[in-house]
Formats: C-alpha cells, structure tokens, sequence
C-alpha cells in the first residue's frame, strides 16, 4: 500500500533518511523503532508530505505522492497522523474538530459528519466529550479525539508518532488500546513508538533505524529476542 523506494533526504548538511527501503502491505501493523535523531519522525512526514524527499520515491496505493494543491490535501486525508503533542483546535468543540475535515476536505454535509464524528468519539470511548473543548479533556482523552479525528477522513493508512510519549502513565494504556483494536480491525498503521508492550501485541513487522538508514527489520518476536545488529542490541539494551 505504502513503497518507499530509495528514498534520500537531507537537512543541509544532515544525511536525514539513507536509501530507506520500506513497503508496508494492506492491514499492516509497522513499528518503526530507533534512538533520538535517528529520522523516525522525518520518515512518516514524508509519507504525508509534511516533507519533501531528495531522491527516491514514495507511492501510496500505486500512485505517486501529490507536490500541491488539492491532490496533496486528500492525501494528507488519505494518510491520517496522530502526533505526540494533540494539535486539536483549540477553539473548536470536540464534534467540530471531528467534522471539519471531512465537511471542507471531502465534502460531507454536516448532518452525516456528525453522525460519523459521534460514532468514532464513542468508538475511542469520549462520546460524551463531544461538546467540550480540548482544554476541558485529559491528554489521553485529548489524544483519543485526535485518532478519531484522523479516522473521520477514511485514511488509507494511519501514521503516530510517539503517539503516547506526552501522556502521563495512567493515560497511555487508554490510548494504546484504541490503537490495539484498530489494528485489530486490520488498519494499515506505521507507529513510531517506544512501547515495546505494543509493538510485540500489535506489530507485524518491527524497524529498527539508526543515522537515518533502516539498519534491521524482523517480525517482533525475532527483534525482540535476538536482534541481529550490535546497534539494535545496544538500543534494547537501554530501553528494556
Ligand atoms: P526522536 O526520537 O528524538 O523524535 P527521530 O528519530 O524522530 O528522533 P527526526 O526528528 O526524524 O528523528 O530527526 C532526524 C534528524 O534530522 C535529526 O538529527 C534532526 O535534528 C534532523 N532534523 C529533523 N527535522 C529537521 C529540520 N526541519 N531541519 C533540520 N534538521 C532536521
Ligand atoms: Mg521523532
């Protein structure tokens, strides 16, 4: 569903991405695992083309990403993203941070967007949110909206970053549990995450980078237990 293929980016002199090679199938669950600085996040913004890429190419579905205009807006529906910090509207309810994508980006009328937002907010468990604003909310409550958010758009695929690492600890587990279930109901997701809890439940496929290359790719059980590189054995060294 996703190719990345020779992909190169560099910030300035910074080497970002190294002939990234990465194809996440239909109902894919990846997690893209790494130290700080290592180019995780610059990696999925290149997927929505939040940035731009040096050489290489990236597809979604078969198609070339969009450069501009209308085309790039609905891939950014298309690819939906969940950061660590919740980036909700502040001056916007909950339901109208929900809607406002699909009624402007994809031209649903307001009855049925508010019908589709109030399943979702109950779907991530805020249902009864719906009419608070973001300030009013927890950050995992807060976060959960933003995963409703993005799904409201029928995304293709779903991108978070550190979706959990802005979120006290009682709070994480409610959100990786949506992530869980819809992973279980066969989204495509690419989650950078440093929780290991998840990307051995959740994660078909687990990438480990490092300077910017992706170093090693294994099945969980396999990074987990016997990772073959001394850089991906130093990393789980620390974090486990
Ligand atoms: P972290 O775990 O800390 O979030 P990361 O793996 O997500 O790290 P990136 O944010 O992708 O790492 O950054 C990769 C490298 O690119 C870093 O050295 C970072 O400083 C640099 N970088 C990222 N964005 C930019 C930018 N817009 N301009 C210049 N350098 C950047
Ligand atoms: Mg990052």
């Amino acid at each position: 569903l996703v190719v990345l293929d020779g992909v190169q980016k560099h910030f300035g002199a910074l080497h970002a991405l190294k002939d990234i090679e990465l194809t996440v199938k239909r109902g894919e669950v990846v997690v893209v695992i790494g130290p700080s600085g290592s180019g995780k996040s610059t990696l999925c913004r290149t997927i929505n083309r939040l940035e731009t890429i040096d050489e290489g190419s990236i597809t979604l579905d078969g198609q070339p990403l969009p450069q501009e205009g209308k085309a790039l807006a609905s891939l950014r529906a298309e690819v939906g993203m969940v950061f660590q910090s919740f980036n909700l509207f502040a001056h916007k309810t909950i339901l109208e941070n929900v809607t406002l994508g699909p009624i402007k980006v994809r031209g649903v009328g307001r009855a049925e967007a508010e019908k589709k937002a109030r399943e979702l907010l109950d779907r991530v468990g805020v249902g009864h949110q719906a009419d608070k604003y973001p300030a009013q909310l927890s950050g995992g409550q807060q976060q959960r909206v933003a995963i409703a958010r993005a799904l409201a758009m029928e995304p293709k695929v779903m991108l978070f970053d550190e979706p959990t690492s802005a979120l006290d600890p009682e709070m994480i587990k409610e959100v990786l549990d949506v992530m869980v279930s819809l992973a279980e109901q066969g989204m495509t997701m690419v989650v950078v995450t440093h929780e290991m809890g998840f990307a051995r439940t959740a994660a078909h496929r687990v990438v480990f980078m490092a300077d910017g290359a992706i170093v090693e790719e294994n099945t969980p059980e396999e990074f987990f237990t016997n990772p073959s590189s001394d850089r991906a054995k130093d990393f789980l060294g620390k974090i486990l």
